[in-house]
């Protein structure tokens, strides 16, 4: 079976396990998923869910951010995990976006990694995300799962993106990357692999060594 066939077949069944997959980051526009991406680095999204609520009420534009004190933004944050570096990346962002590109989200990828703070898994977060732009984002689940499952085998992200865009139609981009996400936080954990119950492991690269068995 070669890999195109394999990852379709991977996709199929987590769909089944997983079905309507999405970003578990609350938003209501594509600026509100910007935030909430960056401030979800290195905390779990309960934990941004609870904190962007009273921040989105008080931040409506990118214009907002770029005028306030990085201190006030830093108040409203301030239970997130590296809360000042974050406030200070939002302002410099959202200052990028009110003057750059006149308060409006650019919908590319090559223009929102010239925003401070924002990579290729942040844009292509929000393009799939909040645009319905083809997109796949690596974070560190999809990473782990797709070496694991044998769909991919360089080690960094731009490169592991480009193989699995490779193999995988354009119109499933989005969905890989919420399913690999969920696969990765439930079953296929960085740390002891649940790999007897998982309902891909027969299509599994890692699975089928002494490993995956043992
Ligand atoms: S069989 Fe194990 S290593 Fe392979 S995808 Fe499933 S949980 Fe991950």
């Amino acid at each position: 079976m070669d890999k195109k066939e394999k990852a379709g077949k991977i996709l199929d069944i987590l769909k089944k396990e997983f079905p309507g997959a999405k970003t578990y980051l609350a938003f209501s526009n594509p600026l509100e998923l910007l935030i909430a991406t960056i401030l979800s680095a290195q905390a779990t999204d309960e934990r941004v869910n609870r904190t962007t609520p009273a921040l989105f009420k008080r931040f409506k534009r990118a214009e907002d951010y770029a005028q306030a004190p990085v201190a006030e933004i830093e108040g409203y944050i301030r239970s997130i995990n590296f809360f000042r570096n974050k406030a200070k990346s939002i302002k410099a962002c959202c200052s990028k976006i009110a003057g750059g590109f006149g308060g409006r989200l650019p919908q590319t990828v090559e223009e929102l990694i010239e925003l401070p703070g924002v990579g290729r898994k942040t844009a292509n977060i929000v393009l799939s995300g909040a645009f319905g732009v083809p997109a796949l984002a690596v974070d560190t689940h999809v990473k782990r799962v797709s070496t694991r499952l044998g769909l991919a085998e360089k080690k960094d992200p731009d490169g592991i993106e480009e193989e699995l865009t490779g193999i995988i139609p354009e119109t499933r981009w989005g969905e890989t990357s919420n399913l690999l996400i969920l696969h990765g936080r439930k079953t296929c954990r960085a740390r002891n692999p649940l790999c007897p119950e998982c309902r891909v492991r027969a299509y599994c690269d890692y699975y089928s060594t002494a490993a995956g068995k043992g």
